[in-house]
C-alpha cells in the first residue's frame, strides 16, 4: 500500500547489536523541504538511525522509504545515487588535497564537473580557498567542505552528522545559514543530528526526540523544549 508521509518515512525500524536494542520499533517521517533535527541524549540511536537510513548498516527489521521508494537493504552508494546525501561527524576531506581537488573525488551526476565545482564552493563561501589545503581550513572550514563534496551528489535530502561538533562559535551561525539557504534556493530537505537541543532549536522546523531507540515526539523546538518528558529525561530539568 502507499503510505508516503514525508521525504523520509522510517517504519517499525529495529537494530540491535548483542543484546542492546539500538534502535526499537522507531517510527518517524522527515517532511519535504523541512530542517528536521534529530535529538536525544547518547545512546539513544540517532548514529544508528542514521546509518540505518543511508545503507551503511542493515536493519533487524522495518523499512525506510525514500519519497515512497522502499530503499530498506540497498547498498549505501545506490541511496546516494537516489538522492539522498549524508556528511560524517568526522569532516571526511582529503588534508593533502586542494579544496577543488577534494570536490573532483566526487561522482558528480552533473554533466559538467567544472561548473559544479564552482557552483558549490562558491555557495559554501570558500572559492578564495580553492588552491588551497584542505588541511590548511579550520574544523568549521572543514565541514562547510564535507557538505560541498556531498553536494556534489546533488542529493534531495542531506543528512549531518553533528555538524557544529568542534566548530567554533563565530562558524556555527555560518553553518546554520548555509542549512537555511540549502533550503530556501535549493529546495533541499535537510535532518540533522546533534545532542545539544540548543545548537539547533532555532534553526529546525522541527525536532524529532529519540530516547532508547524510539520516538519520544516531533514537534517544533519550543513544544519540545517546553515538553515534561524532554526536561525530566533529557535536559534534566
Ligand atoms: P547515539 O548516536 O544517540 O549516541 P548510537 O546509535 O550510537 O546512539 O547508539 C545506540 C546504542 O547502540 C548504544 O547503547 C550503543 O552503545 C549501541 N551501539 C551502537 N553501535 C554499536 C556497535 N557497532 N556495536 C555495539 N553496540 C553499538
Amino acid at each position: 500500500h502507499t503510505r508516503h508521509m514525508g521525504i523520509i518515512d522510517v517504519v517499525d525500524l529495529s537494530r540491535s547489536f548483542g543484546g542492546q536494542q539500538a534502535v526499537d520499533d522507531l517510527t518517524m517521517s522527515v517532511d519535504s523541504e523541512s530542517i528536521t533535527g534529530m535529538i536525544g541524549p547518547n545512546g539513544s540511536g540517532k548514529t544508528t538511525t542514521f546509518n540505518l537510513i543511508t545503507g551503511l548498516l542493515q536493519p533487524d527489521s522495518g523499512r525506510v522509504e525514500f519519497r515512497g521508494t522502499d530503499i530498506t537493504g540497498w547498498k549505501p552508494y545506490r541511496i546516494a545515487n537516489e538522492g539522498l546525501g549524508r556528511t560524517f561527524q568526522q569532516a571526511r576531506v582529503f588534508d593533502e588535497m586542494t579544496l577543488e581537488e577534494n570536490l573532483r573525488t566526487v561522482e558528480t551526476p552533473d554533466d559538467d564537473v567544472d561548473e559544479a565545482v564552482d557552483r558549490w564552493l562558491s555557495f559554501v563561501e570558500l572559492d578564495d580557498h580553492r588552491h588551497h589545503y584542505a588541511g590548511n581550513l579550520s574544523g568549521g572550514q572543514q565541514v562547510l567542505l564535507g557538505i560541498a563534496r556531498t553536494l556534489m551528489l546533488d542529493p534531495d535530502l542531506i543528512l549531518l552528522d553533528e555538524p557544529f561538533a568542534g566548530v567554533n562559535p563565530g562558524l556555527v551561525d555560518d553553518i546554520a545559514a548555509l542549512l537555511e539557504r540549502l533550503r530556501t534556493e535549493e529546495g533541499k530537505t535537510v535532518l540533522v543530528v546533534d545532542h545539544e537541543i540548543d545548537e539547533i532549536s532555532s534553526l529546525c522546523d522541527e525536532l524529532v526526540v529519540l530516547v532508547d531507540g524510539h520516538q519520544l515526539l516531533k514537534d517544533e523546538p519550543s513544544v519540545v523544549r517546553e515538553d515534561d518528558r524532554v526536561r525530566e529525561s533529557y535536559l534534566g530539568l
